[in-house]
């Protein structure tokens, strides 16, 4: 929560839910990171908030941007960054999106089986390709752990399925899972990495670089460890596993570059019991999981919440969301206190929703409009 996001909220004419993002806040993160690994190059995770402000300010720092999409390599272009300052790292990719990356001067790109390799070899000739790998995903609150990924075994055949067609084995990826907690959850995947780079090394394919992939954390109600901590740990299991040999590094935050920079402003709708011996208020907010608080789903991120009554006495209530779905209820398993003189109508401020909030909001599920966003 910065001054300059309450001035604006107070300024600002009533229209909704709204997240502020402050690109100050955005500023101090990226220099965070320069600082901290001055020697890894920092890739933007765009689907964290791809606003154009931004993509623009982070542009300008010197950020290369991780992309996912056509639209988000088009988005990052718009924002200022070259070609070569953009990798592809999804790994589930349409050919043709593939060709059409190829043809914007993309030539980065993510793989993990040999399928994926091929229409690369086809649609992307020559390019550079780096293999990820599957990560366990303990210590997130976030996981990633299934979906992408081949097992550290598979690796040196993808990657020398890339070399004998004319790509650049160029290197590995992983993501310890988002919102890692844990700064030494990288140690494990440098090692498999190291072990990967000498076995390829003998058969003649000299990989050059690691993805060290995302999972820096942003605050929430728990503490989390600076990105120094992170950069030591980092630095130390790079040592450790590649001697003096350290290859090129690249990160890739999302969360840890955008989270604390924004919060939303959302409005109390109802407060309610079930039944007179009801224990727990139900607390109905104006947005819920389909207008910006997906992250929500299993109660996994759990956002500071602040009011105007902090300091009151507090009890515990059912935070809700306003649409006619169910599924839209924020913190149920374990419930959320808040003061009880909170009313209809008061205002809440929802605190770390910089990431991972606009680009989840649904077009506009029962009428509720897409999370609003102002970047200042
Ligand atoms: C989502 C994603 C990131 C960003 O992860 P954070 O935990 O938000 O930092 C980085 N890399 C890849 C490949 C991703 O899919």
């Amino acid at each position: 929560m910065t001054d300059r996001i309450l001035e604006f909220l107070r300024n600002r004419r009533e229209d909704g839910p709204c997240l502020v993002v402050d690109l100050e806040v955005v500023r101090d993160n990226y220099a965070a990171f320069a600082r901290a690994l001055p020697d890894t190059r920092v890739f933007y995770a765009v689907k964290a908030n791809p606003d154009p402000r931004v993509l623009e300010l982070l542009a300008a720092l010197g950020s290369c941007f991780d992309t996912a999409s056509v639209v988000e390599i088009e988005q990052a272009l718009a924002a200022g960054a070259s070609p070569d300052r953009i990798s592809f790292g999804n790994t589930i990719k349409k050919e043709r999106d593939i060709a059409r990356a190829y043809a914007l001067g993309v030539r980065l790109f993510a793989v993990d089986c040999e399928a994926e390799v091929e229409k690369i070899a086809r649609a992307a000739p020559g390019s550079k390709v780096f293999c990820r790998m599957l990560c366990g995903g303990a210590g997130a609150e976030w996981p990633l752990s299934r979906k992408f990924g081949c097992a550290v075994e598979m690796a040196p055949r993808v990657l020398e399925h890339a070399h004998r067609l004319g790509l650049v084995a160029f290197g590995l990826s992983f993501h310890v899972g988002s919102q890692q907690r844990n700064p030494y959850m990288w140690d494990a995947a440098l090692k498999a990495s190291a072990a990967i780079f000498r076995d390829l090394a003998d058969r003649g394919i000299v990989l050059q670089m690691v993805n060290l992939g995302g999972g820096f954390p942003t605050r929430y109600l728990k503490s989390v460890p600076a990105v120094k901590a992170y950069a030591q740990a980092i630095l130390r299991s790079l040592h450790k596993h590649f001697g003096n040999h350290i290859p090129e590094t690249i990160i890739e935050p999302g969360r840890g570059m955008v989270g604390n920079a924004g919060v939303i402003e959302a409005e109390v709708v109802l407060i309610s019991r079930k039944s007179d011996d009801d224990e727990v208020k139900w607390v109905y907010l104006d947005i819920g999981k389909f207008n910006g608080l997906a992250e929500t789903m299993d109660e996994m991120i759990r956002y500071p919440i602040r009011t105007a009554f902090d300091g009151d006495e507090t009890a515990p209530c059912v935070l809700a969301g306003p649409s006619c779905d169910s599924v839209d209820v924020l913190y149920e398993k374990e419930p959320y206190f808040l003061p009880i003189s909170l009313e209809i109508g008061s205002k809440v401020l929802i605190e770390g929703t910089g990431a991972y909030t606009t680009t989840y909001s649904s077009v506009g599920f029962n009428g509720f409009p897409p999370l609003k966003s102002y970047v200042i």
